[in-house]
């Protein structure tokens, strides 16, 4: 049996409140090794108590603000491609303020392998936002992330919608030492270049599943700068594409990233496991 790192679960979201601990298990004796990546306070508490309560196991935690929680509202989350919808994906975010000493404590665990997810997303603005102003706010919460990420000495999980190339600007301005993931890559090869160049890794999960749009992509990015993930419960890979997504189902995505390189399952799993090891600081 090949293991494998799924780099970016939710597992500790509410869509696993009654059984998180099941799913886990069913990861674990899969062979999966799991980092749960928090998106606001709360939720980057509760991976760290869950990695805390897997001592001695592989599960991880990543802390983190994402930028839509920045601000307080309600949307829906789907995918770009449309049709598809998950009967919890209507999400709602707290407007929650940045408290650098409150997430250093969290960042400081010994089972904190990042800082994440925080980034920028420009995708969620509303008609009405004053645009520049919440993408300045972004920005500058982004920029305090990476300071947390240098004082700590662990890499960035980063979500990045809509926003490559400020964040490329940004980044150049402060780049964290230890580099990390951008996770849920959507862009071209030619952006994907751009991240691989400064020495970033690249986060691949179902949405290759769901057509032949990033292929390409694939093809292009070696093997040794890929990583896995399923950023469960959202974004379940083909066959189970619109159904509550968990870190088993993470083997769909290696597969996909095999069969589009022409490369054995077992070489994708092996590869793409020693890289988030490398990441995490888990080598
Ligand atoms: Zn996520």
């Amino acid at each position: 049996m090949s293991s494998l790192f799924d780099t970016h679960a939710h597992v500790n979201f509410n869509a696993f409140r009654k059984d998180a601990d099941e799913v886990l298990r069913r990861a674990l004796e899969a062979g999966i090794s799991v980092t749960n990546v928090g998106s606001q306070f709360s939720t980057s508490r509760r991976a760290v108590e869950y990695a805390r309560k897997y001592e001695g196991e592989a599960v991880y935690a990543a802390v983190g603000l994402h930028p839509i929680q920045l601000r307080d509202r309600t949307f829906e989350h789907r995918d770009d491609e449309s049709d598809w919808e998950l009967p919890s994906t209507e999400i709602r975010t707290r407007g929650e303020v940045f408290d650098y000493d409150a997430y250093l404590e969290l960042a400081r665990d010994p089972r904190t392998v990042a800082i994440g997810e925080v980034g920028l997303d420009y995708h969620h603005f509303e008609e009405g936002d004053d645009v520049e102003m919440m993408k300045d706010e972004q920005k500058s919460v982004l920029r305090g992330f990476v300071r947390l990420a240098d004082e700590v000495g662990k890499p960035m999980i980063i979500h990045c919608w809509d926003a490559y190339d400020d964040l490329l600007s940004l980044l150049d301005e402060v780049m964290p030492e230890k580099r990390g993931i951008i996770h849920s890559f959507i862009g071209s090869y030619k952006t994907a270049k751009k991240f691989l160049d400064r020495g970033w890794m690249i986060g691949i999960n179902g949405i290759a599943t769901y057509s032949d749009s990033y292929d390409r992509l694939i093809r292009e990015v070696p093997l040794d700068r890929i990583v896995v993930e399923t950023d469960c419960p959202y974004l379940a890979p083909v066959p189970h594409k619109g159904e509550r997504n968990e870190p088993l189902l993470v083997k769909l995505v290696a597969e996909k990233v095999a069969a589009v390189k022409g490369v054995p399952y077992s070489d994708v799993a092996k590869t793409t496991t020693a890289n988030a090891r490398r990441i995490f600081g888990l080598a």
